[in-house]
């Protein structure tokens, strides 16, 4: 059966792929040790486990309404406007099937053949792939290491087209954990706001901050910006709740009408269980919040200078999110190898160490490193990568 064009363009993940040979080789009885995860290490907080669990009890197994429970987008709202000061209206939020639904459907109501969205560079690997799947066209702009991977305004008013529909910003970002501040939210949002761009800010990390950093959405710069812009977020990270698939988008009414329209003929709505643990998050209070970024602080701290002592290897410390993402294509060359993929290959199959290759981030420098693991996990690895290295130059 031939496949529709559409699917067979679809590139597969490469978080995905380098997961799956580790996990092979653990079968096999190998010892590997897996940097790839993008999710918390921790379990769900067992109030929310609880709050869900009650809920199915209570008989709430039945479809909701497409765009998520009123309780729910309620309690969204407040979230909003405790953490950011931002005022949003019930018909301005749509609770999805994760962030990454959020952002799928976001693409689909938004794009016409053609359209394109700007995508910097390194991005996380499916903002291409769903951007063409809406049969949009992905622009990418470089964010440079010098600069810490982030985009300037100049490079964004360079690559706007009478094409551009969208800009996508994602602060703190995966894969390079590095943060805009307010001053440059500023001036990107000058440049969208001139050239009539919408922003779709994924702020899925805006817990996971670090080094005393503050997160900030462009939504909170102006009303103008507000309007330009919508957010995605979801407790997946924050809440250690990656595999309950809840998460929102909030903005214009009209697009999030679109959105829910779609789901409804689509998803249909969220899992019911999975809203009400949802909702017992942010009824909750954030000590186990706060609990996990501080172990994700405490084991980046430990690690951080272990890696940029090994030779050939470079990072700039992340502000946030769970990633480092070191430049390692010195390592690579001192090591015999002409890629960072190569690099990467041998070092799952001879330190038995799995990272994930930059080259699927648009970087082919780099790789990422996640430290949603144990610190001792952490502490190996970094070891057998130093060992690998040494013996190899
Ligand atoms: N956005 C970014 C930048 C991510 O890294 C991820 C998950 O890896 C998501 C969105 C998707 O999160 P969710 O689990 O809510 O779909």
């Amino acid at each position: 059966m031939k496949l529709a064009s559409r699917v067979s363009a679809l590139t597969p993940s490469s978080t995905l792929a380098i997961t799956a040979k580790a996990k092979a080789m653990k079968a096999q009885g190998i010892d590997v040790i897996g940097l790839g995860a993008g999710e918390p290490d921790f379990n769900t907080p067992r109030e929310i486990i609880e709050a869900a669990y009650q809920s199915m009890l209570d008989g709430q197994t039945k479809y909701t309404p497409a765009g998520g429970m009123a309780s729910l987008k309620e309690a969204v709202i407040e979230k909003f406007q405790k953490d950011q000061g931002l005022g949003f209206k019930a018909n301005e939020i749509i609770i999805t099937n994760g962030a990454k639904h959020a952002l799928y459907t976001l693409f689909q109501v938004l794009l016409d053949q053609g359209d394109e969205v700007i995508i910097p560079s390194p991005y996380w690997v499916s903002y291409p792939e769903q951007v063409k799947l809406a049969e949009g066209v992905p622009v990418f702009v470089e964010g440079k290491e010098e600069n810490q991977y982030k985009i300037t305004p100049e490079q964004l008013e360079k690559a706007i087209s009478p094409r551009t529909k969208a800009f996508v910003l994602n602060s703190p970002g995966n894969p390079t954990g590095m943060m805009y501040t307010r001053e440059e939210l500023e001036k990107l949002g000058e440049v969208c706001l001139k050239h009539d761009i919408l922003i779709v800010s994924d702020e899925i990390y805006e817990k996971l901050v670090y080094g005393g950093s503050r997160h900030v959405s462009i939504a909170t710069i102006s009303p103008e910006l507000k309007a330009q812009t919508v957010i995605i977020n979801g407790v997946s990270k924050s809440h250690s709740m990656t595999g309950w698939r809840i998460g929102y988008a909030a903005g214009n009414g009209d697009i999030i009408k679109a959105m829910t329209n779609l789901a409804s003929h689509s998803t249909s709505n969220p899992a019911t269980p999975s809203q009400f643990a949802a909702l017992a998050a942010y009824s909750g209070d954030e000590r186990t919040v706060e609990e996990m970024r501080q172990a994700f602080e405490a084991r980046l701290n430990a690690v951080f200078n272990q890696l940029i002592e090994i030779d050939g290897i470079t990072c700039i410390k992340p502000q946030g999110a769970f990633y480092l993402f070191p430049n390692v294509k010195e390592a690579a060359k001192l090591t015999g190898f002409q890629t960072v993929d190569a690099f990467v290959e041998a070092l799952l199959e001879e330190a038995r160490v799995a990272v994930v290759p930059g080259s699927g981030f648009g970087a082919e420098n780099n790789i990422r490193l996640s430290y949603a693991t144990s610190l001792e996990n952490l502490e190996e690895a970094l070891k057998r990568i130093k060992q690998f290295v040494e013996t190899r130059k």
